[in-house]
């Protein structure tokens, strides 16, 4: 998905985020006869799928016994396709001016979208991850250093340290220890992760095909021109230098809405509160959709949010086209709309 040159300033519908929700609500907006146009500070679409884990197997979307995050987005992409949206990539959504009829989002590249509603889909936030306070940490970033692994042919062969104890620590060392030689660091001999994912991890470690050095921290990295050459972690009775030419930092992701925080809406603990029979925030015209949107007995799945942007996507239409009646219709009764 290419970001497009943008020159009407005036749409039906600005989706902030192109994750898996903030693409699906592309197609249920379409379906609607919704124009949107999509921002995202990312310059690649997906969102977390793409970002964090593209080639994770997903096992809870329906009718997909098992796809990848990947996969996922890519589906998705050829789904609105016939839609048309307009994509401003690499830009962070800053201000949100405006009350009333209609809203202008503008992006940080001055970028102004006019739209009479606006779906919040931005997930975690700008997906910052935690970064550990290293000596010469950026040197290394992007090249042999990784928050993520985006692909995994990158890591083959290598020895690889993986750092943190929660579920992407976790997973990744399960993934990765049929490819490299892995070792995980970590502050405490337990983890934070699902019950299953733990048993296989232990599995591993007890058959020696990965290292565990815990109680440990990064303490500093070695190498040259951006290649690691090794990690040195503090252990209780002092420094060891662990080989590695690869370091996945899995520290988890800095929770934080940013921008949005200035916006007034509602949140409550860095998610956007909404009603969850509308998915309209406190701001009328403004919804917030998937992993960013609050209500009680939210669950934060991807078909979840699938749901919520049909239910936005259906309450819009009424402010998008005031006076037309929307008649409710299965897409096996109507098809797929044209857009010319
Ligand atoms: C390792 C891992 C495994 C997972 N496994 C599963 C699973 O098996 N099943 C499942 O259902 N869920 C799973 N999830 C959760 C799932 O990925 C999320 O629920 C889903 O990505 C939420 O989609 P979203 O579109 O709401 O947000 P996101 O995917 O977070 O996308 C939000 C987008 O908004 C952008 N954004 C944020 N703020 C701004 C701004 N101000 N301006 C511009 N852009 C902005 C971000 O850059 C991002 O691209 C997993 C998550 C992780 C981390």
């Amino acid at each position: 998905m290419q970001s497009s040159e943008f020159h009407d300033k005036e749409t039906d519908v600005t989706v902030i985020g192109c994750g898996p929700v903030g693409l699906f609500a592309v197609f249920q907006c379409g379906m609607l006869g919704l124009r949107t146009q999509v921002i995202d500070v990312l310059d690649a679409v997906g969102g977390q799928c793409i970002a964090l884990y593209p080639d994770k197997p997903i096992y809870d979307i329906p009718s997909h016994p098992v796809i990848s995050a990947r996969g996922l987005i890519e589906q998705l992409c050829k789904q609105i396709a016939p839609f048309k949206a307009g994509f401003h990539l690499g830009q962070v959504a800053l201000r949100l001016v405006g009350a009333g009829e209609n809203w202008t989002v503008v992006t940080a590249k001055g970028c102004e979208i006019t739209s009479r509603a606006v779906f919040v889909a931005a997930g975690a936030g700008s997906l910052q991850p935690n970064r550990p306070n290293l000596r010469r940490l950026e040197e290394f970033e992007d090249k042999s250093v990784f928050y993520a692994v985006r692909d995994i042919a990158d890591f083959s062969g290598r020895s690889v340290v993986i750092a943190g104890g929660g579920d992407s620590a976790v997973d990744w060392c399960i993934a990765l220890a049929e490819l490299c030689t892995v070792t995980l660091v970590h502050r405490r001999p337990n983890f934070r992760a699902a019950p299953e994912s733990e048993r296989r991890l232990r599995a591993l470690i007890e058959a020696e095909r990965v290292k565990l050095v815990a109680p440990a921290q990064l303490q500093d990295l070695e190498g040259e021109g951006g290649q690691l050459t090794g990690v040195v972690v503090s252990e209780p009775n002092g420094p060891r230098l662990l080989s590695a030419s690869r370091l996945l930092l899995c520290y988890g992701l800095l929770n934080d809405v940013g921008p949005l925080s200035g916006w007034g809406l509602a949140l409550q603990v860095n998610k956007v509160l909404v009603d969850p029979t509308t998915m309209q925030t406190n701001l009328p015209g403004i919804y917030a959709i998937g992993d960013i949107a609050s209500f009680p007995g939210k669950l934060k799945l991807i078909l979840n949010g699938f749901a919520e942007a049909a239910i936005a996507a259906h309450h819009a239409f009424g402010r998008c086209r005031p006076g037309e009646l929307l008649r409710f219709e299965y897409s096996t009764a109507k098809g797929v709309p044209t857009v010319s």
